[in-house]
């Protein structure tokens, strides 16, 4: 059952809060380390059913792996910078990709840690993929121009973790020359243009702040409360949850454009992380799109159809 929420509150500002960074870039490590414990809790809760998680720690922890032992280097960040801010079309983007080692080799790293866990057909479609990077360069140009019924599902799942682990690194090594405050009235991200994965409302130092955090770059960028993420209107915002009104996971859906996004109160519970946690919760998803409403954000491990 779907209850309103009475707490919603136009953007709550702490004394201490001077200053409102646009953006927030994201220590990875400890990022994919949270995640990691997200997936595992829920990967334990499902017991039998809990595989997917499980493959999904595996994927995460490949990552960081990566990122760990194999940081981005200055000279493939610089051409993935030069990506950013500008749609390209797909035959540009492919032939840039091709020229971009770093994300091709994590994509064969990854798969060499994640294949053996999957039934034979599906690891071996992810393999013949990293031996052809022509047709790996296609489907990540597709995955980047949000193409992603184009992209076989199972594939999509660990492309994009190769993309975004790379794209994450550029966008942090290079903060200070992304775009700043203009452009964070955007639905998507500031940094990368990719769809956020969810709406964030901060604790700590930033309480009551909400951000929303990239599915690709894992940047997180300011957009005020009580407006709506896709149509910035403020007419018709409601705020859903599943058990009570104090839940730290919620719907913000807007009745004007018929949009939602989930929103994640790290005020209220500091130990949610959005990827692992939202898909944790999709049936709030079903719950409210039963309702009409339409999904704003992407989650990088479930895909669209
Ligand atoms: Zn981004
Ligand atoms: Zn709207």
């Amino acid at each position: 059952m779907l209850h309103s929420s009475d707490i919603v509150a136009p953007d709550k500002r702490t004394p201490g809060v001077a200053q409102i960074d646009p953006v927030i870039f994201p220590v990875l490590d400890k990022l994919y380390t949270r995640r990691i414990q997200r997936l595992n809790t829920q990967a334990e809760a499902l017991g039998e059913n809990g595989e997917y998680f499980r493959f999904l720690t595996q994927l995460v922890q490949a990552q960081q792996q990566r990122l760990v032992h194999h940081p981005l280097g200055s000279d493939d960040a610089a051409t993935i910078l030069a990506l950013l801010g500008h749609k390209h079309d797909h035959a540009y983007l492919q032939t840039s990709l091709l020229n971009i080692p770093y994300w091709q080799e994590t994509y064969t790293t990854l798969v060499g840690q994640v294949a053996p866990m999957l039934p034979s057909a599906a690891g071996d479609k992810l393999a013949a993929l990293s031996a052809n990077k022509e047709l790996l360069a296609h489907a990540a140009a597709h995955l980047l121009r949000l193409d992603y019924q184009l992209v076989d599902a199972g594939v999509a799942v660990v492309l994009w973790a190769a993309l975004s682990t790379n794209w994450a690194q550029a966008v942090s090594l290079n903060q200070a020359q992304m775009q700043q405050p203009s452009t964070t009235q955007s639905a998507h991200c500031p940094c990368c243009n990719a769809p956020p994965v969810a709406s964030l409302v901060l604790g700590g130092a930033r309480e009551g702040l909400r951000y929303l955090q990239c599915s690709l770059c894992e940047v997180r960028w300011h957009r005020v409360r009580a407006v709506c993420v896709d149509c910035s209107s403020s007419g018709q915002i409601d705020h859903w949850t599943l058990d009570d009104a104090k839940s730290a996971i919620q719907i913000e859906t807007c009745g004007d454009c018929t949009t939602y996004i989930k929103t994640f109160r790290l005020d209220y519970d500091p130990d949610l992380e959005a990827v692992a946690d939202d898909l944790g919760s999709l049936s709030l998803d079903a719950a409210i799109e039963a309702e009409g409403f339409r999904r704003i954000g992407l989650n990088p491990f479930s895909f669209p159809a």
